[in-house]
């Protein structure tokens, strides 16, 4: 359930509210918009409460929201949320671009590459120190020399970076190398890691699942965002279909549709996406048409000898055409206004 406040409702009417919403053994979360305040909240609300918040001074109406997440809603927060990563803003218009390599493989590897994309345009260092791997033979990261390696290529190159956290117990060393920690598709619903990582004060982003729907993925944000960490970015990352001959599907569509139900800030990464170097710019593309935050997109230096992912990371050359595209393209969106279901 939602109060919407007056748009001349008074601060002490608004804390009068909270205080209610307390009492009751319900949680507020207050949301301060350019025009109204709106105060959510949570926990188990009855009829009785509907009525009570009702007739207090400074209410313009209350409002049920059937669906099950709330924080990530944006009924709950109309505004679109803009999560700040040094001088990056993901959300609000502007394009984020996270590149880099699948795995950090060596130092060298992956300040050659935080260069490289720095140069073609890229805003953002990705690189994995903690790989999810299918199979227990494959390269699974160099884990904390990793991160050190990705601190030295920050240094160097001035890229906030981000990358992946696997386990609660590494989490403590994650958060404090990067600038963003990243849940993997694969740790979707690892309910305890985000729990965990909603605890620390580093920005999130939550790879959707494999196989997961909207609804799901939007509830395992609404974890992040009820342990009190406000600053989560959603990353569509292509999901099983029965077909073969793509790794996933990408589904854009998810782009305005989350856009439409929540307020935060969605990337979508065409690399893991479509598991082909060579289909990675036109999904990149379409990602930016449908009005994408950002984009995650994986670069090598050598992807013939990458120990991860090499099929779909971009050479050098092939990232700095994209980004050529990219920038055209978002150009037009943004100049267009906001599209899709954001603009309603
Ligand atoms: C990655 O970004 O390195 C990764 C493993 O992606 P995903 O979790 O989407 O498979
Ligand atoms: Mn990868």
């Amino acid at each position: 359930m939602i109060v919407v406040m007056k748009a001349d409702a008074s601060l002490e009417q608004v804390e009068a509210i909270k205080s209610r919403i307390s009492e009751e053994g319900l949680r507020p979360s207050t949301v301060e918009g350019s025009e109204r305040t709106i105060v959510g909240v949570l926990g188990s609300i009855t009829r009785d409460h509907e009525t009570a918040l009702e007739r207090m001074p400074g209410v313009l109406q209350i409002l049920r929201v059937s669906r099950p997440y709330k924080l990530a809603s944006r009924e709950f927060h109309p505004e679109d949320t803009v999560v700040q990563v040094g001088e990056v803003r993901v959300g609000g218009g502007d394009l984020a671009v996270m590149a880099g390599p699948c795995s950090v493989e060596s130092k060298e590897q992956v300040v050659k590459t935080a260069l490289a994309v720095k140069t073609a345009g890229a805003n953002m260092l990705r690189g994995g120190a903690f790989k999810p791997r299918t199979s227990p033979y494959s390269f699974r990261g160099l884990g904390v020399e990793g991160l050190e390696y990705l601190a030295a290529a920050r240094e160097e190159t001035g890229l906030p970076v981000i990358t992946e956290v696997m386990t609660v117990e590494d989490l403590p060393a994650v958060s404090e190398f990067s600038d963003v920690v990243q849940v993997g598709a694969r740790n979707m619903q690892n309910f305890n890691l985000l729990d965990a990582v909603g605890q620390q004060s580093k920005p999130v982003m939550v790879k959707r699942g494999l196989s997961a729907t909207i609804e799901e993925w939007l509830l395992a944000a609404e974890y992040i965002l009820n342990q009190g960490n406000p600053n989560v970015i959603l990353c569509e990352r292509g999901i099983r279909t029965f077909e073969t001959a793509t790794r996933n599907t990408l589904d854009i569509s998810a782009v305005p549709l989350v856009q439409k139900l929540s307020h935060l800030p969605i990337v979508c990464d065409p690399s893991h996406g479509t598991g082909k170097w060579y289909l990675v710019q036109a999904m990149a593309a379409a990602s930016v048409a449908a009005g994408a935050d950002g984009l995650m997109v994986e670069v090598h230096p050598d992807p013939d000898h990458a120990k991860s992912d090499g099929a779909q990371s971009l050479t050098f050359e092939n990232f700095g055409l994209l980004m050529d595209q990219v920038r055209a393209l978002s150009k037009v969106v943004a100049s267009d206004g906001p599209v899709g279901a954001r603009a309603q």
